[in-house]
């Protein structure tokens, strides 16, 4: 029977368990997935060079003994390393290095582009399967020659999966986008939603959602060709593919793709030729029923510098935006996070961060892993001082701007109402003027959508806030004293 690299891996990990101690087992172990098993070389993925490093140190004796026992004495091990987490331009990089201390075995491949390709392909299939692994820069000179010939369960993904559904939390600011994601998921290229064009803000969690529909799709339609690409590096791609003169290799390798994830399209703008060429790909893997998926860091309106025939096929499928999570959402990807990465920390310093870092999910994390490193440095538990002491820079930024709770805290001591009443559901005439007042100016001086600002208010719906905005506009125009109270008002808000 063919063993294939789950099932290896997953008995390698028995035998070294075994062998080492649970709270090294869950740190160096449980992050890295087996990424394929080919002529008797099992690949492994690994989250940083020092994670490489640290394993080749400490481990390679466990590691050399549950290959040997899995594999026979032919059996070898490589690491595929993510050398780049990637940002909101480029997605992660993976380099593929062999086992330096050979495990056993004859001698490992020698560049790192052609470490996937030690399976039974061609050379030329050898060079696409490497291409699409490794990074532009170790792209051999035509490395998408002869594609078709391609077995397709040799191309990789590309996809990080540790991004799923699972640990995509839910919240007003994403539902949209997260359920047609998940029926893209479910249906590839049979669902209107083709394209899928996600937009919104740097680390809103665009890419952890497109990543998500792929490794979904790819754990259950195993057969299903799945590839990721940014759009940076398929303009890399591309241009290589030019000096190489290999175009139409190019453009074969793309039509193989089932499910084509192009992440950042924005980076586009003003690439003609790459535009044309992924013009061509869009209409025939559409025609062909794939699925395409996109994330833009703007809405396709704002896409400029994008060929319009281009953006009207966007309008084709459905377009969902991300917006910013909520204090109730970050609380939740906080709560996830801890429990993922087994972090212990207080409620009430998970209410302080939830409660400051309201700029995106990425600084968020960025906090949270900042705390972790220095709770074990220190040898401290985190508490609220040190949550304090780290965000200072950060919270000074927040206590500057104006926000709806010091709105709604400068209406209620003005009109001399207390302040939970702006939430309640009283409709006491001294009480209503202050909430509409407040809803105006959070209107005004804040960022918040309309159906935000109604959700601090009591979860008041966004059709009583356009109607706040307008009786408060309404009265400052016929009303001269109310006009007088809301200059005062207004005056305690600016230069904030
Ligand atoms: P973008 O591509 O929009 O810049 P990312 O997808 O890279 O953002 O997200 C930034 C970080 O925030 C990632 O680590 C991601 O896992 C996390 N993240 C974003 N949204 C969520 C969410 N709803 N639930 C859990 N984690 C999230
Ligand atoms: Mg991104």
């Amino acid at each position: 029977m063919l063993k294939d690299c789950h099932t290896v891996w997953a008995n390698c990990l028995r035998v070294i368990q075994a062998a080492i101690g649970e709270q090294s087992f869950r740190t160096w172990f449980l992050p890295i997935a087996p990424v394929a098993l080919q002529n008797n070389v099992l690949i492994i993925q690994v989250p940083s060079t020092y994670f490489y490093e640290f394993l080749e140190e400490h481990y390679v004796e466990e590691l050399k003994r549950a290959i040997h026992q899995e594999l026979g004495p032919d059996g070898r091990l490589e690491y595929s390393i993510v050398v780049d987490q990637g940002n909101s331009q480029n997605q992660p990089r993976t380099l593929n290095l062999p086992t330096t201390r050979k495990a056993t075995g004859p001698a490992p491949v020698a560049t790192p582009a052609a470490a996937l390709a030690t399976g039974p392909m061609s050379s030329s299939a050898r060079n696409v399967a490497a291409a699409a692994a490794a990074p532009p820069q170790a792209m051999l000179r035509n490395p998408f020659e002869a594609s078709k010939a391609v077995d397709r369960h040799y191309l990789h993904s590309q996809l990080n999966g540790s991004y799923t559904f699972e640990n995509y939390i839910e919240g007003d600011c994403n539902r949209l986008s997260r359920s047609a994601g998940l029926a893209v998921a479910n249906k590839p290229g049979t669902t209107s939603f083709n394209p899928l064009m996600i937009y919104g803000g740097v680390g809103l969690g665009k890419t952890h959602l497109v990543q998500a529909i792929g490794n979904h799709i790819k754990a259950s339609n195993s057969d299903k060709f799945v590839l990721y690409v940014s759009a940076e590096k398929f303009t890399n791609q591309f241009i290589e593919s030019l000096r190489a003169n290999a175009v139409q290799d190019f453009a074969n390798f793309y039509l193989l793709v089932d499910i084509l994830i192009l992440d950042d399209v924005q980076f586009l703008s003003g690439k003609d030729k790459t535009q044309e060429m992924f013009f061509h790909i869009f209409n025939h893997l559409h025609q062909a029923g794939k699925q395409i998926v996109m994330t833009s860091d703007r809405p396709p309106r704002d896409l400029v510098g994008l060929e319009d025939r281009l953006l009207s096929r966007f309008k084709w499928g459905l377009t969902a935006d991300l917006q910013s999570p909520d204090f109730e959402t970050r609380m939740a990807i906080i709560q996830n996070k801890m429990q993922q990465d087994g972090i212990d920390i207080p409620p009430q310093v998970v209410e302080y961060l939830a409660h400051s870092v309201n700029t995106n999910v990425r600084e968020l994390e960025g906090v949270l892993i900042s705390l972790v490193a220095q709770s074990s440095l220190n040898r401290r538990e985190i508490d609220l001082e040190m949550a304090k002491q780290a965000l200072r820079h950060i919270i000074e930024e927040v206590e500057a701007e104006v926000n709806i709770d010091f709105i709604q805290k400068t209406c209620a001591e003005y009109f001399s109402v207390p302040l939970d009443l702006l939430k309640a559901k009283t409709r006491k005439k001294e009480v209503v003027t202050a909430r509409q007042v407040a809803m105006y100016f959070a209107k005004e001086h804040t960022s918040h959508s309309l159906k935000s600002i109604g959700h601090h208010f009591g979860g008041r719906d966004h059709s009583t806030v356009i109607h706040s905005v307008q009786t408060v506009s309404d009265l400052i125009d016929s009303d001269k004293s109310f006009r007088g109270q809301i200059v005062e008002l207004r005056k305690k808000f600016a230069g904030k």
